[in-house]
């Protein structure tokens, strides 16, 4: 019986690891067959910008893959199983928390091993993940190339930057890069969404006001907006808006 071809396929999130990687891979004459892209609908613009501009350099085609149905249908019209999780007719999953992430499954994972089952037959599927050195999560049948090499976050991002790469600033902005409208991204990364993408923000101000759960489980978005405009009276007037007394009026500003 002949044995299988290899297929080395890049999972590239667009980040400054999944970039690094790809980069290196090449730079070291590693074999790179598929170069895979997942668009959630909700990447940053200059996520795609970069996307084609690294296509260019690499010279190398990079398929955008996207899943049938949009971020948007999940949040507002999948019919949910249980009512317990979804609005009172039934519609629409909540926004992603610590313990259910459907947008990385539905919109990324899935997407991707469908992809990929068309090459079961014929090849074993090399995947080959973008996580730095420094990073802990990692599982047992992919290839992390950047852990192999010993280069850190730090280092992957400084790499890019070397050749070239500045994703427009999105990294001068935000320590992580992914979905602009995460639940999961910390509250210092929304604060500088709404400064620097206020149109972003307002859409998801309108986001949250249309689906039936929080945005995150302290807060709404129309919350934050509350938060962020306080901050910047306080500011304004000298107060420490880390400090107790801050915190103290801003319980009572939000009702909580
Ligand atoms: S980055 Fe956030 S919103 Fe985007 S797929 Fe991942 S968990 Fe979901």
């Amino acid at each position: 019986m002949n044995e299988k071809s290899i297929k080395n396929v890049i999972s590239l999130s667009g980040g400054k690891d999944s970039t690094a990687m790809l980069l290196m891979m090449l730079e070291k004459n590693m074999p790179v067959d598929l170069i895979l892209f997942c668009d959630t609908g909700k990447e940053f613009p200059a996520m795609l910008r970069h996307i084609d501009k690294l296509e260019k350099y690499v010279e190398y085609p990079i398929i955008r893959l996207k899943a049938e149905k949009e971020y948007d249908y999940y949040l507002y019209q999948h019919k949910a199983k249980s009512k317990k999780h979804s609005n009172d007719i039934g519609y629409g999953w909540p926004f992603s928390n610590g313990t259910n992430r459907w947008c990385t499954s539905k919109l990324k994972t899935d997407v991707i091993n469908k992809h990929l089952r068309k090459f079961n037959k014929n090849y074993t599927v090399k995947q080959y993940i973008g996580i730095a050195a420094d990073e802990p999560k990692r599982i047992k049948d992919k290839i992390y190339p950047l852990y192999d090499f010993g280069v850190t976050e730090k280092e992957a991002l400084r790499y890019c930057y070397e050749k070239g790469f500045d994703w427009e600033g999105l990294y001068e902005i935000f320590d992580r890069v992914s979905c602009w409208c995460c639940p999961l991204q910390s509250i210092d990364n929304l604060r500088k969404l709404r400064e620097h993408f206020p149109k972003l923000w307002d859409e998801l101000i309108i986001m949250d006001k249309k689906t039936w759960n929080k945005f995150k489980a302290d807060y709404t978005v129309e919350q934050l907006e509350m938060r962020f405009e306080f901050e910047e009276e306080c500011k304004n007037i000298g107060m420490n808006i880390k400090g107790r007394e801050f915190f103290k009026k801003l319980r009572i500003l939000l009702n909580k």
